[in-house]
């Protein structure tokens, strides 16, 4: 390829996005440059999600959308759970795709560029035999101020529904060295929040002879100088330790906020997932941290119309939502997935049923949100500027506990705020967001 631009766009959660980061860095080291849009690129990258059906539909709508708007001569690579899930299918349903790759494969990216620049028209790389992570100095973030660092790439439990044991391969750590040099590396270059990333954070093992568990990264992450907020995602509640809970209590660079996927309140569903604990396991982690020093924020994901879900099971659900009172939740409705076992259950739920019962969900959380937040008006939150609503006249900001605060400050233009940590009172709470004013004097 003489033309060496590319234009990458990213579906799914945050492990793409950083997988993305990681390919942009690969590409520029590479000598490509990136461009805004697919029709001013040369090489157009598609990074995918497949954990439910409506995303991966998407995928081929949307790669059928960047072959009639740019025409021919280009190359395009579809990247991420949709390329590993699907493989040389992809060719076939869109033949104008020339290289399949997935997440496990990133580390051969650049030999895989290299057969493209031959003029290669089928690369494919979908190998989860690797004991590699994708660890590259090149990493090129989009966020100034805020980093993903991976310490732990693909899943080893098997979740009835979940397609990311197929997508994303076994458990592969980093060693604790390596995560340490890229955070100070990171605090070097003036980043000041950190947010660990793995689908299962807990299960962390440093492969290196110091042997450190997550609790330990965890804390010695918060604790290189000018680091000021360590955020990690996602535990899964089997590997949850009171270590963590501990580790937050002793390092208040270490957010408020943990996220602890329940998937569902009843004891019969859990185990038909496979989540490989019981409603009563996971409420002892829930005591943990309503008992720890610090105020820490919980939040969850659910997911509605499991196959065999009854309404019975359906309201345990709901039960354990007025008895948390988690912060935030995501709740999903149950997508049927290749390869999985909840694939061949019986008792399917109607989509309708699925509906109704999400509505219910989103409708209490959103009850318990609003009370919550409101119990926030008056108290003083510090939060990291990430940017400025021009239209508002507000700041955005973040809490440790990960709320949105908006809020105004004096001198509302002049000073760049982005980047600071500052001081701010609450004034009105709405079910997703606060709002508040800064305490003058404080920029930090
Ligand atoms: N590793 C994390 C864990 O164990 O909780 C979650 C990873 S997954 C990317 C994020 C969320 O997607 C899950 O917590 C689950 O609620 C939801 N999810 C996964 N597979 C699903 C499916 N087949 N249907 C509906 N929701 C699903
Ligand atoms: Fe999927 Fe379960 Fe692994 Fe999370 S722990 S990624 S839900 S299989």
């Amino acid at each position: 390829m003489t033309d060496k631009t590319f234009y990458i766009e990213t579906f799914g959660c945050q492990m793409n996005a950083h997988d993305s980061e990681k390919v942009v860095g690969t590409l520029v080291h590479s000598g490509y440059s990136q461009v805004e849009t697919p029709e001013a690129a040369a090489l157009v990258l598609y990074n995918t999600c497949s954990i439910r059906d409506k995303a991966e539909q998407k995928v081929f709508h949307r790669l059928d959308q960047f072959k009639r708007a740019t025409g021919k001569g280009k190359v395009f690579a579809v990247i991420g759970c949709v390329a590993q899930q699907e493989g040389e299918r992809i060719f076939e349903r869109a033949p104008h795709v020339s290289l399949v790759a997935g997440s496990a494969s990133y580390t051969k990216l650049p030999e895989m560029l290299v057969q493209l620049e031959a003029g290669n028209r089928r690369v494919i790389g979908l190998n989860l035999e690797t004991a590699e992570t994708f660890d590259t100095p090149f990493t090129r973030r989009d966020n100034p101020h805020r980093a993903y660092i991976t310490i732990i790439e693909g899943c080893d439990k098997s979740c009835a529904y979940c397609v990311v044991p197929f997508t994303r391969g076994p458990e592969r750590s980093r060693t604790s060295e390596s995560v340490l040099r890229e955070a100070a590396e990171l605090a070097a270059s003036r980043y000041t929040e950190i947010q660990l990333l793995g689908q299962n954070v807990n299960s962390y093992r440093d492969p290196s002879p110091a042997a450190w568990d997550f609790a330990t990264l965890l804390d010695r992450v918060g604790r290189v100088p000018g680091i000021r907020r360590v955020r990690f995602t996602t535990s899964h509640p089997r590997d949850f330790g009171k270590s963590i809970v501990d580790a937050i209590d002793e390092n208040p660079a270490l957010c408020n906020h943990v996220h602890l996927p329940v998937q569902s309140g009843s004891i019969r569903v859990l185990d038909r997932m496979q989540r490989l604990y019981t409603l009563g396991d996971y409420m002892r982690r829930i005591e943990w941290m309503k008992k720890a020093r610090r105020n820490i924020s919980i939040t969850t994901d659910i997911i509605v119309g499991f196959p065999g879900e009854t309404e019975a099971d359906f309201q345990d659900t709901l039960r354990l939502l007025d008895e948390v009172e988690y912060d935030s939740l995501f709740s999903f409705k149950y997508s049927p997935r290749p390869n999985t076992a909840a694939i061949a259950m019986d008792d399917k739920i109607p989509e309708e049923e699925k509906t109704r019962r999400i509505t219910i969900v989103q409708e209490k959380q959103r009850a318990i949100q609003i009370r919550r937040n409101s119990d926030l008006i008056g108290k003083i939150e510090e939060v990291l500027v990430e940017g400025r609503n021009q239209a508002l006249g507000q700041w955005i900001g973040r809490t440790s506990q990960n709320r949105t605060l908006n809020f105004t400050h004096r001198d509302a233009a002049a000073e760049p705020l982005t980047g600071k940590y500052l001081p701010v009172q609450v004034t009105r709470a709405g079910p997703n967001s606060l709002v508040g004013e800064s305490m003058q004097c404080g920029v930090m």
